[in-house]
C-alpha cells in the first residue's frame, strides 16, 4: 500500500489538517514483477540459441581440419538454433502486437478458409508422425468479425501442440461448432496429456510442463500465452480437458 500524506496549512503556515491518499498498489507491483520476469526470460531464451550459434561458428572458423560429417552436423545445429531464434522473435512480436492492438484491422473472417491454410501448413507435421489428422466443420460459411491473423494463430497454436505432444500413430481432430451465440473450436488429441496441477499454469509465458522435453520438441513456450491473449481480446474463453497418457482437448469459445 502506498500512503501519500498532504499537509494542509493556513496563511501563517500552521498545520490545520491533512489529506491522506491511500493507494493499493498490489496490482501494479504484481504487473511490474510479471513484466520484469518476462524481460529476464526473453533475454535468457534469446541468449541460449545465440550462444550456441556463436560457439559452433567459432569452432568452424578456427579449425580447418574438421571432417565434412562433423562440419555438416555443426551447420545443422546452427540451422536449428537460428530457426528457433526466428520463431521466438515472431512469437514475442505477436504477443506485443495483440497487447497493443486497437482492433482496427477487423474484417469478416471465414473460419473454413482460414483453417484450410493452417491445414496445409500442418498436414506434413502430422503425416511425418503417422497421425490421423481429421476435421469437421458444420458449414463452410461461418464468419467472425475479427483479425484474420488471430484466427490463424488459434488454429496453428492448438494444432501444432496437439501434433507435437501426440506420439506416432495417434490422432488429432479439429471440430468447429456454431450456435446462435458462440463459435466453438475444439482441438482434441490422443497425446501425453497435461497433469491437473499444471493446467492453470500452461498459459503463462515460457511455462512448460516438461521443460527439457518441450524444448527438444521445439516449442517456444509462448504458444498458449499468445492464444490466451487473443481469446481475451475476443471476449472468449478457453476450456481444457486432459488426462495423462490419454490425451487433451482444448476448446476455444468465441462470442459472435
Ligand atoms: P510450447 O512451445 O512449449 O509448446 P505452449 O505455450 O504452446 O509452449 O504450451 C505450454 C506447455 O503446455 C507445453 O510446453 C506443454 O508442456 C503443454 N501442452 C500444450 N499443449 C499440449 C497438448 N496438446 N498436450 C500435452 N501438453 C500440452
Amino acid at each position: 500500500v502506498k500512503i501519500d500524506p498532504i499537509l494542509l496549512k493556513n496563511a501563517e503556515n500552521v498545520i490545520i489538517g491533512s489529506i491522506i491518499n491511500i493507494e493499493d498498489v498490489t496490482e501494479n507491483v504484481k504487473l511490474e514483477k510479471i513484466r520484469s520476469d518476462f524481460v529476464a526470460n526473453v533475454t535468457h531464451e534469446l541468449k541460449t540459441p545465440l550462444t550456441s550459434i556463436n560457439g559452433f561458428i567459432e569452432t568452424l572458423k578456427s579449425n580447418n581440419e574438421i571432417d565434412i560429417e562433423t562440419r555438416n552436423r555443426f551447420l545443422d545445429i546452427i540451422d536449428i538454433e537460428s530457426n528457433r531464434l526466428r520463431r521466438l522473435i515472431d512469437d514475442i512480436l505477436m504477443l506485443s502486437f495483440i497487447e497493443n492492438n486497437k482492433n482496427d484491422k477487423y474484417e469478416d473472417v471465414n473460419l473454413w478458409e482460414t483453417f484450410e491454410e493452417v491445414f496445409d501448413l500442418t498436414f506434413n507435421l502430422a503425416k511425418n508422425k503417422n497421425i490421423n489428422y481429421t476435421y469437421n466443420f458444420p458449414s463452410k460459411d461461418i464468419y467472425l468479425k475479427t483479425n484474420k491473423d488471430y484466427i490463424k494463430q488459434i488454429f496453428v497454436n492448438l494444432i501444432d501442440n496437439a501434433i507435437k505432444y501426440t506420439p506416432e500413430e495417434g490422432s488429432v481432430r479439429v471440430l468447429v461448432k456454431e450456435d446462435s451465440k458462440n463459435i466453438k473450436i475444439s482441438v482434441k488429441d490422443t497425446g501425453i496429456g497435461i497433469p491437473d496441477e499444471d493446467i492453470p499454469r500452461i498459459f503463462e509465458r515460457f511455462y512448460r510442463v516438461d521443460k527439457a522435453r518441450s524444448k527438444k520438441i521445439g516449442g517456444t513456450g509462448l504458444g498458449l500465452a499468445i492464444l490466451k491473449h487473443i481469446v481475451i481480446s475476443l471476449n472468449g474463453k478457453i476450456e481444457v480437458n486432459s488426462e495423462l497418457n490419454k490425451g487433451t482437448e482444448f476448446i476455444v469459445i468465441i462470442p459472435k
